[in-house]
């Protein structure tokens, strides 16, 4: 967190950093590809002609099996996209030659504010817009909240609110809100949602179904409706997230090479973090999802100021909680502090391998001091 007065961050050496490393390895492993004899590498736009039938290159291509792991892309609301002005969103604003002066970000989910933590640690100042009342709104309501007090300390935020109208100038933005404030920005980062890359990929010549989401359809085994066609990732998942895009593509793997024992992929327990400032990791029931269908659950919930190691960090604002059912399994887990991301791994084992909340806590040692003590104290607060 960049607190008043302290330098902000070397935006160039930031930036030409991650990209230094980000293109390069693109480019290596496109060179590899390319190399090996066996992979044929098309560095063109694919869509289909027929069943299992492509145009790439101005040329026709035909397969046994097509994997289709075209991705997703964000969403550009209407008054922003028609408005004629300049935008960024995620696949841009990293690349920009200098931070903003002042950042509008439009959207308050994930995307918006780990991307507005990058932009507010470079120095610029940083509003949000978002139309939900509390930031990362999927979150357990817990960590929604508490999250949102902490980002309005820094950063401006518009909740409650959405864009009406986007005019002035290249660098001098004016945004019109629904209740008729203006905020004035230099920049805007459109950060308010993703979908699917499936239009104009003609998945209807190839009998590919779509759900009304523009997701391609596919069963447990990732296949989808058309016969030697399989899906991955953010274009087809429940979850669009790397690990989740990665697990996949096993599965996918799997499937092809042994099509006798195909392999289901797994949506119910996966994790997700924030990497924002204070980071923000979860898997499993929200406490709000929990309560509006009607399940029975208890909850344990330690402050990391409270544990040693917390202490001794000179106690920074986060939690550990934890949902359990009536029988000890545990239903949810929401870590908000340093390495959330990391905490949550003992409860993301302990629920895949179906671990009551005792056996958890009870059957192996905790080290003491160590960040892990705030799980152990949330598992303790259920109270047997
Ligand atoms: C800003 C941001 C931050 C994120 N942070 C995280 C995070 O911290 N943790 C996490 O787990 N996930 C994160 N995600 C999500 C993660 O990046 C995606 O879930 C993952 O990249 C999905 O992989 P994919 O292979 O499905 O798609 P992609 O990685 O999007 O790859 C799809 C590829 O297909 C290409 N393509 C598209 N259309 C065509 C076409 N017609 N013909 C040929 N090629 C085409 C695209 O150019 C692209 O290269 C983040 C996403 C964003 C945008």
């Amino acid at each position: 967190v960049r607190v008043a007065g302290s330098p902000a961050l070397d935006w160039p050496a930031l930036r030409d950093r991650v990209f230094s490393r980000l293109d390069d390895t693109a480019e290596a492993g496109r060179q590899g590809r390319e190399e090996t004899g066996w992979i044929t590498v098309h560095r063109s736009r694919a869509r289909f002609t027929g069943p299992r039938r492509l145009a790439v290159d101005g040329a026709e291509l035909t397969a046994d099996q097509v994997v289709i792991a075209v991705g997703g892309r964000p969403v550009v609301p209407p008054p922003v996209a028609e408005s004629g002005l300049p935008y960024e969103t995620s696949d841009t604003v990293m690349r920009v030659a200098e931070p903003p002066r002042r950042l509008a970000v439009l959207g308050g989910g994930y995307i918006a504010c780990e991307l507005a933590e990058v932009f507010c640690a470079a120095g610029s100042e940083i509003v949000v817009i978002e139309q939900e009342p509390a930031l990362l709104g999927p979150q357990d309501e817990q960590v929604s909240a508490e999250f949102t007090d902490l980002a309005g300390k820094r950063w401006d935020l518009r909740l409650g609110r959405s864009l009406e109208s986007l005019d002035g100038g290249p660098g001098a933005l004016r945004l019109t809100l629904d209740d008729g404030t203006v905020v004035e920005a230099d920049m805007l980062l459109a950060a308010a949602g993703r979908a699917p890359n499936t239009g104009g990929l003609g998945l209807d010549r190839a009998g590919v179904e779509v759900d009304d989401g523009g997701r391609v359809v596919v069963d447990a085994h990732q296949r989808t409706t058309a016969e030697g066609v399989w899906a991955l990732g953010d274009v087809c998942t429940p979850v669009p997230l790397k690990h989740v895009a990665n697990r996949e593509a096993e599965v996918v793997r799997h499937n092809l090479r042994h099509p006798g024992e195909p392999r289901a992929a797994e949506h119910d327990l996966v994790p997700a973090a924030v990497f924002a400032n204070p980071r923000v990791a979860s898997i499993g029931a929200t406490e709000q999802r929990l309560r509006e269908d009607g399940t029975d659950y208890r909850v344990g919930l330690a402050r990391t100021a409270d544990t040693a190691y917390g202490w001794a960090m000179a106690e920074p604002p986060g939690f550990a909680k934890v949902l359990v059912a009536p029988d000890g399994h545990l239903l949810g887990a929401h870590v908000m502090g340093p390495e959330a991301p990391t905490l949550i791994q003992p409860l993301v084992l302990a629920m895949t391998f179906g671990l009551t909340a005792d056996d958890l806590l009870n059957r192996p040692y905790w080290i003491h001091p160590a960040m892990t003590e705030v799980v152990q104290q949330a598992l303790d607060d259920l109270g047997g």
